[in-house]
């Protein structure tokens, strides 16, 4: 073989193991998102789901009316927004139906459509803490540039109070214990934090794994119900990324891999 057309031959051979190095990534990635398809059935149309997140909010009320006032602060609620306050599940639906992994493109092309719907008993427990001299801190991270279509979203909803004091979207550090600090130094009495990943009650699980944040649970198990009021989320949070270490810089093959792994399965007979 002349020189030439040897080297056009490697080439081309490069660019056809290249193109199979990419759809198969494109394949792992349709099969992970794929993997959600269930989960948003559940989300979206179980009659479990929904009675478990008015179980939360109705509990929620009740430990807000509960928690003792302290003298001169007003007493305020720290409440998460995405899967939270926000049902963000048709977002989700699309990745699974069109295998399509999360991005901040599509992110934040879908909170600009403001086409989020309320996570069923939300509206009428932040009604509740706003009528009854209660603030409520919405504190998400969600990016400050979604901000206007956030709480225009929020407002359509009938969330009270949507505002630039309330609703306290990502500094740029996705722990959100410092704002948390803040909201108390500001001078509120913050009686319970309502979330559907552990790191919406402080900064303790951050960046932790899942054997780390199963033992946050298990020291903090008294607190589940008084001061922490947990949502279910199926579809996606920080119980992902806790399969593995660096698990988000995994590629889409070892990520299918780590979930497989992670199964504790019957030996089957
Ligand atoms: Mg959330």
């Amino acid at each position: 073989m002349h020189k030439t057309s040897s080297f056009m031959a490697c080439g081309v051979a490069v660019l056809l193991l290249a193109g199979c190095a990419q759809s198969s990534q494109q394949q792992a990635n349709q099969q992970l998102a794929k993997q959600s398809v269930m989960a948003a059935n559940w989300f979206q149309q179980s009659g479990e789901y929904q009675a478990l997140t008015w179980q939360a909010f109705n509990l929620a009320q009740v430990a807000f009316d509960q928690a003792s006032s302290l003298d001169g602060k007003p007493k305020a609620v720290i409440v998460d927004l995405d899967e939270t306050m926000l049902d963000n599940s048709a977002y989700s639906a699309w990745q699974a139906q069109h295998g399509q992994p999360f991005t901040d493109k599509t992110w934040s092309a879908w909170t600009q459509a403001k086409q989020a719907l309320a996570v069923p008993g939300a509206v009428d427990f932040a009604q509740h803490v706003d009528s009854h001299s209660g603030t409520v801190f919405y504190v998400s991270n969600r990016a400050q540039q979604d901000f206007a279509a956030t709480v225009a979203n929020m407002q359509q909803l009938g969330f009270p109070r949507a505002n630039a004091e309330t609703v306290r979207l990502s500094t740029g550090n996705s722990n959100k214990q410092e704002r948390f600090d803040a909201i108390k130094k500001a001078g509120y009495n913050v009686v319970l934090y309502v979330g559907d990943n552990l790191n919406d009650f402080g900064g303790a699980t951050w960046h932790q794994d899942n054997r780390q944040r199963r033992a946050f649970v298990a020291s903090n198990h008294a607190r589940f119900g008084t001061q922490f009021i947990i949502l279910p989320n199926p579809l996606y949070g920080d119980w992902e990324s806790g399969l593995a270490a660096g698990y988000n810089k995994l590629t889409p093959q070892q990520k299918l891999q780590v979930r497989e792994e992670n199964l504790r399965s019957w030996s089957g007979k």
